[in-house]
């Protein structure tokens, strides 16, 4: 039989970790309000996740930018932004704009997935790894707002290229929400309830 903090009659601070019994009302080393569990957390996480990967895909398929001179016009994806960069030999910041618009976006949202199906089939196995890559995008998250940054380097980087005109296309607006969704979703989950998968 698992032990969780329920069982046991405490509850587990999400912000420091420490144990206070159940009765209290805020973390006595913290000073965090005290709940046993997120309400209706699951749920939330899992429609706020869902709704985030609805919003990433267009994010990455339609235009992100519009690029204008006397003479051209071209729309730009995000990967399209990407491969510029890589063209022009700024591989630093297309690595940057590659971590921070494709692939920790999305390694957000797959984790987010693997924690709730985890809870939702009873999973035990590694517990404490699961908590920890839950630690991991929860810390990433603080850093979402990098995402949006990236955007803004994106085209000051197209303008210094000399080009007249640069204005953010659809995907921006897509982006921008599943980002915000994302950071939603990850506040809401409770790791607690990975834990909890004995007591059913
Ligand atoms: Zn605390």
């Amino acid at each position: 039989m698992m032990q969780t903090d329920i069982s046991t009659n405490t509850v587990l601070c999400l912000h420091c970790q420490h144990i206070s019994s159940a009765h209290m009302k805020t973390c006595l080393t913290c000073g965090e309000p005290l709940h046993q569990r997120k309400v209706d957390s699951y749920n939330r996480t899992l429609y706020l996740t869902l709704a985030a990967i609805v919003f990433y895909l267009p994010s990455n398929y339609f235009t992100i930018m519009k690029t204008q001179t006397l003479t051209t016009y071209e729309d730009n994806t995000i990967i399209q932004g990407i491969f510029y960069f890589f063209q022009h030999g700024e591989f630093f910041v297309g690595t940057v704009i590659f971590m921070a618009s494709v692939f920790i976006p999305m390694v957000k949202l797959v984790i987010l997935m693997f924690l709730l199906y985890s809870i939702k089939t009873n999973s035990t196995w590694k517990l404490r790894d699961k908590n920890k890559l839950f630690a991991t995008i929860h810390t990433i998250g603080r850093w979402s707002m990098l995402d949006i940054f990236v955007m803004g380097l994106m085209i000051s980087m197209v303008h210094f290229e000399g080009l007249a005109m640069v204005t953010l296309g659809w995907a921006s607006l897509s982006f921008a929400i599943m980002v915000v969704l994302t950071m939603f979703a990850t506040q809401s989950f409770d790791t607690r309830l990975l834990w909890d998968t004995k007591l059913k």
